[in-house]
């Protein structure tokens, strides 16, 4: 019986091999799903003053309850200039500076105003409704960590404190290559024995989702000459992925070439249903994937290989894809030799998401799966496991 690489191992070899990019400064308005190089910390405090929690009025708690004077304003962005004395309030708006003498803020819906005055019936604790500097944030703390991929929450907190630009590893620069003689874009019309090819588009689109900038290549029939001169120009980039041609055929020449091209292949076939022949190596930086060429397999390669070796590429800390805990809404045949990953669609359950899988299981089938949101890792060694369990599912399409 051949002895297969699992998928876990060949995970480990890619990530060996995907060296972090030189990173540059990118201003932070362009960073949303970029990795950070480096720690970033905050410029200033934040908030950068005592600053109110609330519309109402700047007081000395020691005051109240009792009569206040109103001295004066302090609007956001317009501190008050003075200092504030015994016996006096100051008109305040959310986040505008407590003025010196202030320790807290009575909010104007507990505070009855008169012509120049308020009257506060009550006792406020110091420091009530009052936002403390650096209570957010310090200057000098760390506001995002390297390996990070920033989102929208993580880009606001960067303006907060300060933070125009950051250093990112550059985007990996991808060129996809579809090999097949058999292959037609959508729009042409199909000889006989010919099909549209899908899977170019489709890894432009998965991998984008994780930073790469793709460039898709036309595609090439399954002879040396053209796979030579298409393989050549496509080893330029930071990282190849093809599909199709590293399979057992007569006509499965792309391995072969890259072989005479320099590429040292590190793996070819692993342990998983559907995608088992893939191929893997790399050719001085340059990292390269032969993906199957079953759009299925060539999908499921995109997720479990190719994104990881984007994320690391960046120097993403999580590259490896996330498995989550769910319950299998149907039974599902596993496979003694290799792990697979059934496409499923995910729902919310009552205590639990639910995969319910897809019928058509098979490789060729990407119509059926298109339909999919989540791939179900059934582990090697299952015969079969009973709807209702609990197992590990991976989103598609997951930055
Ligand atoms: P291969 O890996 O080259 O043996 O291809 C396996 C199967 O996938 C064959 O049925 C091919 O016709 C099909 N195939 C290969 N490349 C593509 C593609 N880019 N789009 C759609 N189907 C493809
Ligand atoms: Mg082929």
């Amino acid at each position: 019986m051949e002895s297969l690489l699992t998928f876990e191992e060949a995970q480990a070899r890619i990530l060996a091999a995907a060296h972090v990019l030189p990173a540059e400064q990118t201003p932070i308005g362009a960073a949303a799903g970029r990795v950070l190089a480096e720690d970033v910390r905050a410029v200033v405090d934040l908030p950068p003053f005592p600053s109110s929690a609330m519309d109402g009025y700047a007081v000395r708690a020691a005051d109240l309850p009792g009569n206040l004077r109103i001295a004066g304003e302090s609007a956001a962005g317009t501190p008050f200039a003075g200092t504030l004395g015994p016996g006096e309030a100051v008109a305040i708006s959310t986040g505008a500076v407590v003025p010196d003498g202030a320790d807290a803020v009575a909010a104007v819906e507990i505070v009855v105003k008169t012509a120049n005055a308020i009257e506060v019936d009550r006792a406020l604790d110091v420091g009530a409704s009052v936002r403390r500097p650096g209570g957010d944030v310090r200057a000098g703390d760390v506001v995002a960590i390297a390996g990070s991929r920033l989102g929208a929450a993580g880009i606001a907190g960067l303006a907060a404190a300060g933070i125009p630009s950051v250093s990112c590893a550059r985007r990996p620069r991808v060129t996809v290559i579809a090999t097949g003689s058999e292959l037609v874009r959508p729009g042409e019309p199909l000889a006989p024995g010919q099909i549209y090819e899908a899977n170019t588009v489709m890894l432009a689109a998965a991998l984008g989702v994780v930073g790469a900038e793709v460039e898709i290549a036309p595609s090439v029939a399954d002879d040396e000459g053209s796979l030579r001169a298409a393989l050549e120009r496509g080893l330029e980039a930071d990282v190849l992925v093809t599909s199709g041609g590293v399979s057992v055929g007569e006509h499965d020449l792309v391995r072969e070439v890259e072989r005479e091209l320099g590429v040292k292949e590190s793996f070819w076939r692993v342990a998983i249903k559907p995608g088992k022949p893939l191929a893997f190596g790399t050719r001085g930086k340059t990292i390269v994937f032969g993906l199957p060429g079953n759009p299925v397999s060539a999908l499921v390669g995109a997720e479990l290989f190719v994104k990881p070796a984007l994320r690391a590429l960046q120097g993403a800390t999580e590259a490896l894809p996330r498995f989550e805990p769910g319950r299998v809404g149907a039974d599902v045949h596993g496979n003694v030799e290799r792990d697979e990953f059934i496409r499923a669609r995910a729902r919310i359950g009552a205590d639990a998401t639910v995969l319910d899988p897809l019928r058509g299981q098979e490789s060729h089938m990407i119509a059926t799966a298109s339909t999919a949101d989540a791939l179900v890792h059934v582990p090697r060694g299952n015969a079969a496991i009973t709807a209702g369990s609990v197992v590990s599912w991976l989103r598609l399409n997951a930055p």
